[in-house]
């Protein structure tokens, strides 16, 4: 008798093969939870450990597409690649082993290449050191939050 197949995820028994391995809910389940990966990736510009142990059940390609889409949606931000864009590419890159000039994309620079961005604790006028939270600085009276009203 053929042994009986199990969802990787969640244990149940697999009647239906097309998700293989999981069910169809644990598969739909981690769509989604991809589709949230990737939009963390490309609007927060941001990677967690714990997003990469999702990432890990997914096929080599899903991984290499993820990364062709991410990049070249931040590519064309604004201003090019910003700092933060380039520490969460190459974070992915690391864990994956991904090739961008294997993936036809151009190298990315180095993250120390890039302006740094300014700290937030810092006045863009005088550089003293501030509060985050400050909406004039205390020294030179720069206004720092766009949204404050005198
Ligand atoms: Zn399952
Ligand atoms: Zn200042």
């Amino acid at each position: 008798m053929a042994e009986e197949e199990k969802c990787e995820e969640c244990g149940k028994i697999l009647k239906d093969k097309s998700h293989e391995p999981y069910c169809q809910q644990c598969d739909e389940k981690l769509d989604r939870q991809f589709d949230t990966i990737e939009d963390n990736i490309s609007i927060f510009k941001e990677l967690l450990d714990s997003e990469i142990e999702i990432l890990k059940r997914f096929e080599e390609e899903d991984i290499e597409d993820l990364f062709k889409r991410v990049y070249k949606k931040l590519v064309k931000e604004e201003g090019g690649l910003k700092q933060e864009s380039i520490l969460v590419l190459n974070k992915l890159k690391k864990t994956f082993n991904l090739d961008e000039s294997g993936l036809g994309l151009d190298n990315l620079p180095k993250a120390k290449d890039v302006e740094r961005a300014r700290p937030k604790e810092q006045c863009p006028q005088c550089s003293k050191k501030i509060k985050e939270d400050f909406n004039l600085c205390p020294y030179c009276g720069h206004k720092l939050n766009d949204d404050f009203v005198e």
